[in-house]
Protein backbone atom coordinates (compact mmCIF):
# COMPACT_ATOMS: atom_id res chain seq x y z
CA UNK A 1 0.00 0.00 0.00
CA UNK A 2 1.43 3.48 -0.80
CA UNK A 3 1.88 6.07 1.96
CA UNK A 4 0.57 9.17 1.77
CA UNK A 5 1.72 12.31 2.83
CA UNK A 6 -0.50 12.04 6.09
CA UNK A 7 -0.03 8.54 7.06
CA UNK A 8 1.23 8.58 10.86
CA UNK A 9 4.28 6.96 9.72
CA UNK A 10 7.10 7.12 12.47
CA UNK A 11 9.22 9.47 10.20
CA UNK A 12 6.29 12.18 10.34
CA UNK A 13 7.45 12.83 13.97
CA UNK A 14 10.86 14.41 13.75
CA UNK A 15 12.61 14.68 16.75
CA UNK A 16 12.26 18.22 19.18
CA UNK A 17 14.53 20.63 18.17
CA UNK A 18 16.27 21.70 21.77
CA UNK A 19 16.58 25.15 20.63
CA UNK A 20 12.84 25.66 20.59
CA UNK A 21 12.16 23.42 23.53
CA UNK A 22 14.67 25.61 25.61
CA UNK A 23 13.68 28.42 24.06
CA UNK A 24 12.29 30.09 27.39
CA UNK A 25 14.33 29.11 29.27
CA UNK A 26 17.40 30.69 27.20
CA UNK A 27 15.12 33.92 26.96
CA UNK A 28 15.64 33.93 31.05
CA UNK A 29 18.58 36.37 31.67
CA UNK A 30 19.88 33.80 35.12
CA UNK A 31 20.49 30.90 32.08
CA UNK A 32 20.94 32.37 28.66
CA UNK A 33 22.64 30.00 25.86
CA UNK A 34 25.87 29.37 27.85
CA UNK A 35 23.84 28.06 31.18
CA UNK A 36 21.51 26.42 29.43
CA UNK A 37 24.64 24.60 27.11
CA UNK A 38 26.11 23.37 31.05
CA UNK A 39 22.77 22.06 31.85
CA UNK A 40 23.30 19.47 29.30
CA UNK A 41 26.52 18.56 30.34
CA UNK A 42 25.17 18.69 33.99
CA UNK A 43 25.23 15.45 36.43
CA UNK A 44 22.57 15.37 39.64
CA UNK A 45 21.94 12.48 42.00
CA UNK A 46 18.57 12.63 43.67
CA UNK A 47 17.85 10.62 46.33
CA UNK A 48 14.29 9.67 46.97
CA UNK A 49 12.15 9.30 44.47
CA UNK A 50 8.71 10.19 46.46
CA UNK A 51 7.07 13.34 46.69
CA UNK A 52 10.03 15.39 46.50
CA UNK A 53 12.24 13.41 44.37
CA UNK A 54 9.82 12.82 41.55
CA UNK A 55 9.25 16.80 41.07
CA UNK A 56 12.58 17.54 41.39
CA UNK A 57 13.39 15.11 38.89
CA UNK A 58 10.72 16.19 36.83
CA UNK A 59 11.47 20.02 37.01
CA UNK A 60 15.24 19.10 36.35
CA UNK A 61 14.69 17.01 33.24
CA UNK A 62 12.29 19.40 31.86
CA UNK A 63 14.90 22.22 31.87
CA UNK A 64 17.53 19.85 30.44
CA UNK A 65 19.65 18.85 33.01
CA UNK A 66 21.83 16.03 31.01
CA UNK A 67 22.42 13.13 33.44
CA UNK A 68 19.99 12.08 36.21
CA UNK A 69 20.70 9.68 38.89
CA UNK A 70 18.04 8.49 40.72
CA UNK A 71 17.52 6.17 43.95
CA UNK A 72 14.99 4.98 45.52
CA UNK A 73 14.17 1.93 47.71
CA UNK A 74 9.83 2.05 47.13
CA UNK A 75 7.85 1.30 44.97
CA UNK A 76 4.62 2.79 43.50
CA UNK A 77 1.13 2.47 45.68
CA UNK A 78 -2.39 4.36 45.30
CA UNK A 79 -1.69 7.10 47.70
CA UNK A 80 0.95 8.44 46.38
CA UNK A 81 -0.78 9.32 43.34
CA UNK A 82 -2.07 13.02 45.14
CA UNK A 83 1.43 14.25 45.20
CA UNK A 84 4.29 12.07 43.29
CA UNK A 85 3.78 13.62 39.50
CA UNK A 86 5.67 11.18 38.05
CA UNK A 87 3.54 8.68 38.67
CA UNK A 88 0.42 6.95 37.24
CA UNK A 89 -2.46 4.63 38.07
CA UNK A 90 -1.07 1.86 35.89
CA UNK A 91 2.58 2.32 38.09
CA UNK A 92 0.25 1.96 41.69
CA UNK A 93 -1.51 -0.82 40.17
CA UNK A 94 1.82 -3.20 38.79
CA UNK A 95 3.39 -1.57 42.14
CA UNK A 96 6.35 -0.63 40.03
CA UNK A 97 9.44 0.08 42.23
CA UNK A 98 9.57 4.59 42.26
CA UNK A 99 13.11 4.85 40.44
CA UNK A 100 12.34 2.89 37.04
CA UNK A 101 8.53 4.30 36.61
CA UNK A 102 10.56 7.68 37.15
CA UNK A 103 12.78 6.86 34.26
CA UNK A 104 10.22 5.47 32.20
CA UNK A 105 8.15 8.87 32.39
CA UNK A 106 10.92 10.92 31.70
CA UNK A 107 11.82 8.89 28.98
CA UNK A 108 8.62 10.44 28.00
CA UNK A 109 8.70 13.93 28.29
CA UNK A 110 12.66 14.02 27.57
CA UNK A 111 13.90 11.79 25.65
CA UNK A 112 17.06 13.80 25.55
CA UNK A 113 17.94 12.86 29.38
CA UNK A 114 19.91 10.18 30.08
CA UNK A 115 18.40 8.43 33.48
CA UNK A 116 20.21 6.40 35.91
CA UNK A 117 17.73 4.70 38.13
CA UNK A 118 18.42 2.46 41.61
CA UNK A 119 16.14 0.41 43.13
CA UNK A 120 17.91 0.34 46.30
CA UNK A 121 18.22 1.82 49.53
CA UNK A 122 20.84 4.07 50.49
CA UNK A 123 23.41 3.01 52.96
CA UNK A 124 26.84 3.17 53.30
CA UNK A 125 28.42 0.55 51.74
CA UNK A 126 26.77 1.54 48.28
CA UNK A 127 26.43 5.55 48.53
CA UNK A 128 29.95 6.08 46.83
CA UNK A 129 28.90 3.37 44.16
CA UNK A 130 25.25 4.67 43.30
CA UNK A 131 25.76 8.06 43.51
CA UNK A 132 29.23 7.97 41.27
CA UNK A 133 30.27 11.07 39.79
CA UNK A 134 27.50 13.42 40.52
CA UNK A 135 29.03 16.51 41.30
CA UNK A 136 25.48 17.76 42.79
CA UNK A 137 23.17 15.43 45.42
CA UNK A 138 19.47 16.45 46.14
CA UNK A 139 17.97 14.87 49.72
CA UNK A 140 14.67 14.11 48.58
CA UNK A 141 14.82 11.34 51.54
CA UNK A 142 11.90 10.71 53.83
CA UNK A 143 14.45 9.91 56.97
CA UNK A 144 16.94 11.78 58.81
CA UNK A 145 19.66 8.60 58.92
CA UNK A 146 19.68 8.83 55.09
CA UNK A 147 20.35 12.59 55.34
CA UNK A 148 23.37 12.52 57.76
CA UNK A 149 24.48 10.22 56.05
CA UNK A 150 24.30 12.44 52.56
CA UNK A 151 26.07 14.40 55.11
CA UNK A 152 28.88 12.84 55.98
CA UNK A 153 29.30 11.69 52.38
CA UNK A 154 29.24 14.87 50.75
CA UNK A 155 31.56 16.33 53.26
CA UNK A 156 33.88 13.66 53.02
CA UNK A 157 33.85 14.15 48.93
CA UNK A 158 33.61 18.00 49.34
CA UNK A 159 29.98 17.69 47.63
CA UNK A 160 27.46 20.14 47.55
CA UNK A 161 24.03 19.20 48.36
CA UNK A 162 20.39 20.56 49.11
CA UNK A 163 18.42 19.28 52.24
CA UNK A 164 14.87 19.32 51.58
CA UNK A 165 11.47 18.17 53.43
CA UNK A 166 8.13 18.61 53.48
CA UNK A 167 5.08 17.80 55.39
CA UNK A 168 1.99 18.87 56.46
CA UNK A 169 1.33 22.22 54.71
CA UNK A 170 5.17 22.86 55.99
CA UNK A 171 8.34 22.70 53.47
CA UNK A 172 11.90 23.28 53.97
CA UNK A 173 15.21 23.61 52.48
CA UNK A 174 18.93 24.23 53.24
CA UNK A 175 22.10 24.03 50.39
CA UNK A 176 24.87 22.63 52.25
CA UNK A 177 28.74 23.66 50.21
CA UNK A 178 31.25 21.98 51.68
CA UNK A 179 34.52 22.71 51.74
CA UNK A 180 36.31 20.82 48.91
CA UNK A 181 38.40 17.45 50.24
CA UNK A 182 41.47 18.13 48.59
CA UNK A 183 41.73 21.44 50.28
CA UNK A 184 41.91 23.21 47.08
CA UNK A 185 40.62 26.73 46.50
CA UNK A 186 36.71 26.23 45.92
CA UNK A 187 34.38 28.03 44.03
CA UNK A 188 32.34 29.12 46.37
CA UNK A 189 32.69 29.71 50.22
CA UNK A 190 32.04 26.84 52.60
CA UNK A 191 28.59 26.97 54.21
CA UNK A 192 27.36 25.22 57.34
CA UNK A 193 26.43 21.31 57.10
CA UNK A 194 23.45 19.63 58.36
CA UNK A 195 25.35 18.44 61.83
CA UNK A 196 26.32 22.18 62.27
CA UNK A 197 22.89 23.33 62.85
CA UNK A 198 21.45 19.17 64.11
CA UNK A 199 24.49 18.04 65.42
CA UNK A 200 22.36 14.97 66.22
CA UNK A 201 19.42 13.83 63.90
CA UNK A 202 16.00 14.27 66.32
CA UNK A 203 15.27 11.39 68.74
CA UNK A 204 11.79 9.80 69.68
CA UNK A 205 9.18 9.62 67.13
CA UNK A 206 9.42 12.40 63.64
CA UNK A 207 6.27 12.97 62.35
CA UNK A 208 5.70 11.70 58.73
CA UNK A 209 3.70 12.33 56.27
CA UNK A 210 2.26 8.80 56.57
CA UNK A 211 1.22 10.31 60.42
CA UNK A 212 1.17 13.78 59.58
CA UNK A 213 -0.42 13.85 56.30
CA UNK A 214 0.99 16.31 53.63
CA UNK A 215 -0.42 18.66 50.98
CA UNK A 216 1.34 18.08 47.52
CA UNK A 217 1.95 21.98 47.33
CA UNK A 218 4.01 21.54 50.05
CA UNK A 219 5.85 18.95 48.26
CA UNK A 220 6.13 20.97 44.85
CA UNK A 221 7.55 24.24 46.80
CA UNK A 222 10.22 22.19 48.21
CA UNK A 223 10.91 20.86 45.29
CA UNK A 224 10.85 24.29 43.55
CA UNK A 225 12.98 26.05 45.59
CA UNK A 226 15.75 23.29 46.04
CA UNK A 227 15.33 23.10 41.84
CA UNK A 228 16.25 26.40 41.47
CA UNK A 229 19.31 26.50 43.67
CA UNK A 230 20.51 23.53 41.31
CA UNK A 231 20.02 25.66 38.36
CA UNK A 232 22.22 28.60 40.14
CA UNK A 233 25.03 25.84 40.89
CA UNK A 234 24.90 23.73 37.52
CA UNK A 235 25.05 26.87 35.43
CA UNK A 236 28.19 28.18 37.02
CA UNK A 237 26.18 30.79 39.83
CA UNK A 238 27.43 29.29 43.40
CA UNK A 239 27.33 32.79 44.45
CA UNK A 240 23.97 33.44 44.01
CA UNK A 241 23.01 30.11 46.32
CA UNK A 242 20.72 31.36 49.78
CA UNK A 243 23.05 30.71 52.41
CA UNK A 244 19.88 29.98 55.02
CA UNK A 245 18.08 27.46 56.40
CA UNK A 246 14.71 28.91 55.28
CA UNK A 247 10.93 27.20 55.70
CA UNK A 248 7.14 28.23 54.87
CA UNK A 249 4.14 27.01 56.34
CA UNK A 250 1.62 27.14 53.45
CA UNK A 251 -1.22 26.88 55.64
CA UNK A 252 -0.25 29.42 58.16
CA UNK A 253 1.90 31.88 55.83
CA UNK A 254 4.70 31.35 58.77
CA UNK A 255 8.12 31.69 57.65
CA UNK A 256 11.42 31.09 58.99
CA UNK A 257 14.78 31.40 58.31
CA UNK A 258 17.84 30.14 60.19
CA UNK A 259 21.56 31.63 59.25
CA UNK A 260 23.59 29.19 57.63
CA UNK A 261 26.58 31.02 55.98
CA UNK A 262 29.29 29.50 57.97
CA UNK A 263 30.31 26.01 59.16
CA UNK A 264 30.15 26.42 63.00
CA UNK A 265 33.23 25.88 65.03
CA UNK A 266 33.92 22.67 66.34
CA UNK A 267 31.00 20.83 63.82
CA UNK A 268 31.89 16.83 64.52
CA UNK A 269 31.15 16.35 60.52
CA UNK A 270 33.06 19.10 58.66
CA UNK A 271 35.32 20.61 61.31
CA UNK A 272 36.98 17.43 63.02
CA UNK A 273 36.03 15.42 59.60
CA UNK A 274 34.34 12.78 62.15
CA UNK A 275 32.09 10.45 59.63
CA UNK A 276 30.45 8.09 62.29
CA UNK A 277 27.24 7.93 59.89
CA UNK A 278 29.13 6.90 57.14
CA UNK A 279 31.45 4.67 59.12
CA UNK A 280 27.98 2.85 59.81
CA UNK A 281 28.25 3.05 63.53
CA UNK A 282 25.51 1.60 65.32
CA UNK A 283 23.07 1.40 61.89
CA UNK A 284 19.64 -0.72 62.23
CA UNK A 285 19.43 -3.83 59.84
CA UNK A 286 16.06 -3.09 60.03
CA UNK A 287 14.40 -0.26 59.23
CA UNK A 288 10.50 1.32 59.69
CA UNK A 289 9.34 3.51 56.72
CA UNK A 290 6.99 5.38 58.87
CA UNK A 291 3.66 3.48 57.72
CA UNK A 292 2.69 0.44 58.18
CA UNK A 293 5.38 -1.28 57.49
CA UNK A 294 9.14 -2.57 57.81
CA UNK A 295 11.72 -2.86 55.72
CA UNK A 296 14.39 -6.00 55.99
CA UNK A 297 17.95 -5.56 54.49
CA UNK A 298 20.01 -8.23 56.23
CA UNK A 299 20.68 -10.22 52.71
CA UNK A 300 22.88 -8.59 50.15
CA UNK A 301 22.19 -11.54 47.67
CA UNK A 302 20.73 -11.66 44.23
CA UNK A 303 16.98 -13.30 44.47
CA UNK A 304 15.94 -15.88 42.10
CA UNK A 305 12.20 -14.94 41.59
CA UNK A 306 11.18 -17.67 39.23
CA UNK A 307 12.58 -20.21 42.05
CA UNK A 308 11.08 -18.22 44.81
CA UNK A 309 7.60 -18.09 42.47
CA UNK A 310 7.82 -21.59 43.49
CA UNK A 311 8.32 -22.11 46.78
CA UNK A 312 6.15 -19.16 47.98
CA UNK A 313 2.89 -20.47 45.72
CA UNK A 314 1.56 -22.75 47.78
CA UNK A 315 1.68 -20.25 50.85
CA UNK A 316 -0.33 -17.49 48.79
CA UNK A 317 -0.58 -14.94 45.87
CA UNK A 318 2.40 -14.57 44.36
CA UNK A 319 2.89 -12.12 40.88
CA UNK A 320 6.46 -11.15 40.28
CA UNK A 321 8.07 -9.35 37.23
CA UNK A 322 11.52 -8.48 36.61
CA UNK A 323 12.07 -5.80 39.22
CA UNK A 324 10.13 -6.83 42.19
CA UNK A 325 7.69 -9.93 43.87
CA UNK A 326 4.75 -9.42 45.33
CA UNK A 327 4.19 -12.34 48.17
CA UNK A 328 0.01 -11.44 49.77
CA UNK A 329 -1.08 -13.60 52.66
CA UNK A 330 -3.71 -11.68 54.59
CA UNK A 331 -2.94 -9.49 56.51
CA UNK A 332 0.89 -9.34 55.21
CA UNK A 333 2.09 -7.96 52.04
CA UNK A 334 6.19 -8.98 51.59
CA UNK A 335 7.66 -7.46 48.54
CA UNK A 336 10.87 -8.67 47.53
CA UNK A 337 13.45 -6.81 45.37
CA UNK A 338 16.19 -8.52 43.31
CA UNK A 339 18.77 -7.71 45.96
CA UNK A 340 17.16 -9.64 48.90
CA UNK A 341 15.69 -6.42 50.67
CA UNK A 342 12.13 -6.86 51.36
CA UNK A 343 9.34 -4.25 52.52
CA UNK A 344 6.83 -5.78 55.14
CA UNK A 345 3.29 -4.43 54.98
CA UNK A 346 0.71 -5.07 57.34
CA UNK A 347 2.81 -4.73 60.61
CA UNK A 348 4.96 -2.27 62.19
CA UNK A 349 6.37 -4.87 64.48
CA UNK A 350 9.70 -6.23 63.89
CA UNK A 351 10.10 -9.18 65.53
CA UNK A 352 6.66 -10.13 62.98
CA UNK A 353 8.26 -8.83 60.60
CA UNK A 354 11.75 -10.64 60.82
CA UNK A 355 9.85 -14.06 61.01
CA UNK A 356 7.94 -13.73 58.47
CA UNK A 357 10.97 -12.92 55.90
CA UNK A 358 12.73 -15.88 57.83
CA UNK A 359 9.87 -18.08 57.42
CA UNK A 360 8.74 -17.60 53.77
CA UNK A 361 12.75 -15.86 52.03
CA UNK A 362 14.91 -17.37 54.74
CA UNK A 363 18.21 -16.71 55.45
ZN1 LIG B 1 29.35 21.14 60.02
Amino acid sequence: MQHTSLDPSPTAFPSIDDRERYSRQILFPGIGEEGQRRLREAHVGIVGCGATGAAAASLLARAGVGTLTLIDRDFVEPSNLQRQVLFDESDALEALPKAEAARRKIAQFNSGVQVRSHVSDLVPENIAALLGDAPLILDATDNFETRYLINDFAVEQGRPWIYAAAIGAYAATMNILPRPASGADAAWEPTACLACLFPKPPSGPVETCDTSGILSTAVNLAASLQVTETLKFLTGQPERMRRSLISFDLWTSERSEIGAAKPRTGCTVCGQRSFTHLEGADRPHITLCGRNSVQIHEHHRPVDFAAMRDRLTPHGQVRFNNLLLRFERAPHTLTLFADGRAIIQGTTDVTVARSLYARFIGN
